[in-house]
């Protein structure tokens, strides 16, 4: 079925998977302001007024949130030895940033940002129309045993390669729900083994991720007590992570880092399904426009957004039909079919895709740790080679001229996503670091 694929500089590379750069042809200026988007920059503002009403219920529920007041924040780390490391030394590279969500608290994961948004506000919308939050009412009252009791009633369900379900089956139980996650054969024992000692009922696919959240979908849809969280639709997820963009934005303006149209901004997203980094690119738009250039980065084998999005088809492809296996340790990027609802909103605003080889993202994990102590699961190590794509490689080349950016890149930033990483146990990240032995 390679005739899917229309041609183009990085087909070939595509379908032997090697690692590449796709430019996306159909991206354009102005993008975020056509109208009949299924979504608009109004959703955000209203995913950040959402995130502020349930700040106090999340601190109350979460002791390690007190110390920001219900804000599930990260970290903006500038690079330095990592950026010799990487070989982005000279002035061509601009500057350099890791946004660390592998340090979020709560999930660990840039899924604390959907997962738990989504489950709260679940939540925060059950309580009132049962009468149990009336409005002025202080909403830490979800946190007391009389609403957990009321809780406990209801399942909150996912389907999962491993972190959605960690963060959906933390936020659930932390409110007092019963859990349910499906587990693709990706998912890591340590995640399971976790969701197992929160009480999180965990049941293991021997197939991908697609069909995990199809069974997820067929026993919830049966049961009025379930709520679902479907991530190759859900809004909620796409915006909770949306938010991410403006906090983004307030770090750079306290560096004193100005974003327009002479001083660039890369993002380097790492992608599943899509929802994660399509938010967080929706949310980047919103607020930077043309000024934003956002990347998403794929393994060679699961390269759904690519290959769908390359293909121009209406109909979902996915990377089996082209060859390639799904086959990757990096868990959180192990989907064969990207969501729909996220191709439609990133169709003209995503600027192109990279991929990765498993071998690669060992070495980036273990280059991240010596030099400077950041703990990435391997989804998240894939975003450090986003510079030297757009940099270095004659599709990224191709891409600053197109833009008439070459002038402009010692003045461009680079905002490296890491997705993942702080939760995973010792004994498992030892593990990580010794795979990449067998590398050149
Ligand atoms: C979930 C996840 C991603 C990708 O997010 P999607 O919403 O599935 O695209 C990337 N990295 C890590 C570590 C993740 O957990």
């Amino acid at each position: 079925m390679n005739a899917v694929l229309p041609a183009d500089p990085a087909r070939d590379d595509i379908l032997a998977a090697r690692p590449t750069l796709w430019l996306n042809p159909l991206y354009r200026q102005g993008a975020i302001e056509t109208s009949d988007l299924p979504i608009s920059p109004a959703d955000v503002q209203r995913a950040h007024m959402n995130w502020q009403r349930l700040a106090p219920l999340l601190a109350a529920c979460f002791p390690e949130l007190e110390s920001t007041n219900g804000e599930i924040r990260s970290e903006l780390v500038e690079l330095k030895e990592l950026r010799e490391a990487l070989g982005y030394r000279t002035r061509e590279f601009g500057n350099v940033f890791i946004k660390a969500d592998s340090h979020l608290p709560v999930a660990g994961s840039i899924k604390a940002r959907g997962g738990v948004y989504e489950v709260f506000l679940f939540a925060e919308g059950l309580a009132r129309h049962n009468g149990f939050l009336t409005d002025g009412e202080d909403i830490r009252k979800l946190a007391t045993d009389e609403v957990r009791t009321f809780f406990s009633q209801y399942t909150v369900a996912v389907g999962s390669t491993g972190n959605l379900g960690l963060s959906v089956g933390i936020a659930a139980r932390a409110l007092g729900f019963k859990a349910t996650v499906h587990m693709s054969s990706d998912a890591k024992t340590w995640k399971v083994e976790r969701l197992r000692k929160l009480g999180v009922e965990v049941i293991q696919h021997e197939a991908d991720y697609t069909t995990a959240v199809e069974n997820a979908r067929t026993i919830a849809e049966a049961e009025p007590t379930i709520y679902f969280v479907d991530d190759e639709q859900s809004r909620h997820l796409f915006l909770g992570y949306s938010t991410a963009a403006s906090e983004l934005a307030g770090q750079l303006d306290e560096r004193g880092i100005t974003v327009n149209e002479d001083n660039p901004l890369f993002l380097y997203l790492p992608c599943g399904i899509g929802g994660a980094p399509g938010g967080v690119a929706f949310g980047a738009k919103a607020i930077f426009g043309d000024n934003v250039h956002a990347f998403f980065v794929e393994p060679v084998q699961s390269p759904c957004a690519l290959v769908h999005m390359m293909s121009g088809s209406r109909d979902l492809v996915s990377v089996y039909d082209v060859g390639l296996t799904n086959k990757t340790e990096a868990d959180g990027m192990a989907v064969a079919r990207m969501s729909a609802f996220v191709a439609t909103v990133m169709r003209e605003m995503l600027a192109g895709v990279f991929t990765v080889a498993d071998n690669d993202l060992f070495k980036l994990l273990r280059m991240a740790w010596t030099t400077q102590r950041q703990k990435l699961e391997p989804s998240a190590a894939a975003a450090l080679l986003g510079p030297d794509f757009i940099v270095r490689h004659s599709e990224g080349r191709r891409f600053q001229t197109q833009h008439s950016i070459e002038d402009k890149m010692p003045r461009a930033t680079h905002v490296l996503w890491t997705t993942g990483g702080s939760f995973v146990p010792e004994e498992q990240f030892r593990r990580f670091l010794d795979q990449v032995g067998s590398l050149s």
